[in-house]
């Protein structure tokens, strides 16, 4: 990337940016990076300055920006925090020392997975921008995961999916939830993902189509009524959060009943125009009963505002109304990254952020608190969506994924049928433990072999949750049958 297009995409979001200062850190990092490649093969800087993009993106300030693109400066060159520190100033070398500080998250191990997330909350309670940039960096390594080994490849998936996006959406960063989530769900998940592009793909066709022409007649209605300033555009569901909506006892697996693949946002300038477009919309088109909130008057715990209808459109189809402020739409979007836009800038209209600013540092502070306690960590942040599924660990920290109820019989089958067969007994979290004993999110499991085993017990197909437990036991006892008869008729 030349540093005319870092310019044209950072002002694009960022207009007052000081270009001098860009300038000064898209040189120093080129220098600092030079002769370094990414796995894909293009060139290093393009890593620091995708990211420092997408902080333009997300609405955050100069500071952050400048930081985003030095930030892999002291990990991966010869030049130190200090020489940052000389060159631009402590806030700058301050956010670059804590992302360097954090290091690389892996997943591999529960210790030193709680160990990764108690360094990310020690890291945003320092300041809350570091995990930005962590965010933005952890975005373009998503989007450069084909470079990488499929078992990397999955880790980073999961582990982005398990616990950069929680903590996003704690932080009101739902746009950058959606996003990481999706980049990284074909590659955690990716037979679901299948499942949902052949389930969902039709359909979300057909409903952007309807949008599309929703679009037409809302706009020309909108302008009738007199109202001037708006926008208006379809917005299709993120992926992940369809699929986690579909999996749920109430859909059924059901893409008939979700009637917001698609949905339209309206974006007015005032309150009082958000209730007006809500007024004229109900007039021409009928509401569904019971699909009217108004988030406006009475906004989520998290802070979210806006008003939400679902109506009929003239033949009779369904499609889902969003109408908010363009304030609320920033913090609906970036969360509390939009603060720090909006101080810098020093808009007069900012969102009425210092009251929430200060909820968000309540907030803050409570998931610290509830950190301190490291065994119910895991619980706080596990999704709905993996309510019934467990993760259980190799000693080598790989992750293993199994229904709720699954003992270490599974692990076995799951790792390899000779495992399986051959298991004697096992270690759960370093104690000796019963074979059926069910496992618990987040144990660490070490199958021990009896190479002398003749084979699985038939009682186990009681106690396995798996089919792939059942059927390979079954195979195994049918063997053992099959040569016991061997044996007696060659007698
Ligand atoms: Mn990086």
């Amino acid at each position: 990337m030349t540093f005319e297009e870092l310019k044209s995409k950072i002002q694009k979001h960022s207009p007052d940016i000081n270009v001098d200062l860009l300038k000064k850190a898209y040189e120093y990092a080129r220098s600092a990076h030079e002769g370094q490649n990414r796995m894909t093969g293009e060139p290093y800087i393009n890593h620091p300055m995708e990211t420092a993009v997408k902080l333009a993106e997300f609405k955050l300030d100069q500071t952050t920006i400048i930081a985003g693109i030095l930030h892999d400066v002291p990990e991966d060159t010869d030049r130190t925090v200090e020489d940052i520190r000389k060159e631009f100033g402590s806030e700058v070398s301050f956010l670059v020392e804590g992302i360097t500080k954090l290091g690389t998250i892996k997943y591999r191990g529960v210790d030193r997975f709680t160990e990764n997330l108690r360094k990310m909350f020690v890291a945003m309670a320092e300041d809350v921008r570091v995990i930005f940039i962590k965010f933005a960096d952890r975005m373009h390594n998503l989007e450069t995961l084909n470079a990488l080994p499929k078992v990397k490849q999955q880790r980073i998936a999961r582990e982005t999916i398990e616990i950069y996006a929680p903590i996003a959406g704690r932080l009101g960063m739902h746009s950058i939830k959606g996003q990481l989530e999706d980049r990284a769900f074909p590659f955690a998940y990716p037979e679901e993902y299948q499942w949902l592009m052949e389930t969902a793909t039709h359909r979300r066709e057909e409903q952007k189509k309807l949008v599309k022409q929703m679009i037409k007649q809302v706009n020309k209605t909108l302008k009738i009524a007199g109202i001037e300033k708006f926008t208006l555009d379809g917005r299709a569901k993120n992926n992940f959060s369809l699929y986690k909506k579909l999996i749920r006892k109430k859909y059924n697996k059901d893409i008939n009943r979700i009637y917001d693949l698609v949905a339209l946002r309206v974006i007015v300038p005032t309150i009082k125009d958000c209730y007006q477009v809500l007024g004229i919309i109900h007039q021409n088109w009928k509401p569904i009963p019971e699909r009217f909130k108004d988030y406006i008057a009475q906004p989520k715990p998290n802070g979210y505002q806006s008003l939400h209808t679902d109506v009929f459109t003239d033949d009779n189809h369904q499609v889902e109304f969003q109408i908010r402020t363009k304030e609320m739409n920033e913090i609906a979007e970036y969360g509390i990254a939009a603060h720090f836009h909006y101080k810098e800038s020093g808009q007069k209209n900012a969102p009425p952020l210092s009251k929430d600013g200060e909820a968000w540092l309540a907030q803050l502070k409570k998931i610290q608190e509830e950190i301190t306690e490291n065994a119910q960590l895991l619980e706080t942040l596990k999704l709905d969506i993996f309510s019934d599924r467990i993760f259980v660990l190799t000693p080598e920290g790989d992750v293993i994924d199994l229904p709720e109820g699954a003992n270490a019989i599974d692990f076995a089958y799951h790792i390899h049928s000779v495992v399986g067969d051959c298991c004697g007994g096992v270690k759960i979290n370093g104690k000796m433990s019963s074979l059926t004993e069910p496992l618990k999110n987040g144990d660490m499991v070490e199958i021990i072999l009896d190479k002398k085993r003749a084979g699985p017990s038939k009682d186990w197909l009681k106690t396995v949750k798996t089919h792939t437990a059942q059927s390979k036991i079954k195979a195994a006892l049918r063997k053992q049958r099959l040569s016991i008869i061997d044996q007696l008729l060659n007698k």
